[in-house]
């Protein structure tokens, strides 16, 4: 079997245009406000990529940059201003924090309503609980390209490699609320080959180039590679594309793949915080 491609730049397209048709007809625009501290240079790609999607679908952008020096009181009294700031929908700060930072604490004093990042812990928790609020966007995504392929997730295996906050943790939550039974693996399960083989729907977000290959994976499995390795100047995926198409039944390629649709969810959730604080 050859797997079909899910094409994450058409499905991300999709999701944008939609958007912008909606924004087009609005009086007030949603708005966006990213902070970058530091001189990260993928940081400083994401946010660039940031900007120009909200650019694209007609939000206010306001990029705050600060030098990696800055104090945490800086950026908290950023935060804070744009928590109270009419013109703004959606905060968000790009991580990595410089180490000298608390993240989770400055994560935390994002707004909930405006945490379109989804990364505070009331939004956390509202996924656990499962009541509504703002959803990662990368597993948003990963869940958004199920969907738009016409994938059944009820009643399948689903097994997540990665037990990250930001990725394995909220995708394994959201793959249960769809009803799959879902399993988790990380680097002590044991046997994860085999445990990877009983999946029907397969999430890599591991942070290894290729870790998955062809003989971790099912006939006819979905995979869904959220890796972005960078080797050689060249981004690779967790997943061993090339032997796993061969067997999947559905795939995500990388790139071209869940990283733009993880860029497409943060207009989503924007545009769902500024309906929501908006009492559309
Ligand atoms: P983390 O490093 O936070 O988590 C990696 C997870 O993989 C951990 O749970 C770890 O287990 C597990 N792991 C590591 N090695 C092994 C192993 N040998 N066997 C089994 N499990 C293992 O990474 P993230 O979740 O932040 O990101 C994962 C990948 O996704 C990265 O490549 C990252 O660049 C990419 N990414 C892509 C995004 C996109 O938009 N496409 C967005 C965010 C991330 P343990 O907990 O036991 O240490």
């Amino acid at each position: 079997m050859t797997a079909k491609i899910i094409d994450g730049k058409l499905m991300a397209a999709q999701v944008k245009q939609e958007i912008k048709k909606t924004v087009a007809g609005l009086n007030q625009k949603p708005g966006l406000a990213v902070i970058l501290v530091g001189e990260d240079p993928a940081s400083k790609t994401y946010v660039g990529g940031k900007e120009k999607d909200s650019l694209e679908v007609g939000f206010y952008s306001q990029i705050k940059r600060l030098p990696a020096t800055a104090s945490s009181a800086e950026v908290i009294g950023l935060v804070e201003a744009y928590n109270k700031d009419p013109k703004i929908h959606g905060v968000l700060v790009q991580l990595p924090l410089p180490e000298t930072m608390d993240e989770d604490d400055i994560l935390n004093r994002i707004d909930p309503a405006k945490d379109v990042d989804g990364f505070t812990y009331i939004n956390a928790g509202k996924l656990f609980s499962g009541n509504p609020g703002h959803v990662a966007c990368t597993p948003a995504g990963c869940l958004e390209m199920l969907k738009r392929s016409g994938i059944d997730i009820k009643g399948k295996n689903a097994v997540v490699i990665g037990r990250s906050n930001i990725v394995g943790k909220p995708m394994a939550m959201l793959l249960l609320k769809e009803h799959a039974t879902v399993t988790i693996c990380h680097s002590r399960t044991k046997d994860l080959a085999s445990v990877a083989r009983q999946a029907d729907i397969l999430v890599a977000a591991i942070g290894k180039p290729k870790f998955v290959t062809a003989d971790m994976v099912k006939d006819g499995a979905v995979v869904i590679d959220v890796g972005i390795n960078r080797v050689d100047g060249k981004l690779i995926g967790d997943v061993d594309f090339d032997s796993v198409k061969e067997k999947a039944s559905y795939i995500t390629p990388v790139p071209g793949g869940v990283g733009l649709m993880t860029r497409a969810m943060l207009m989503q959730n924007t545009f769902n915080a500024y309906k929501t604080l908006n009492n559309l």
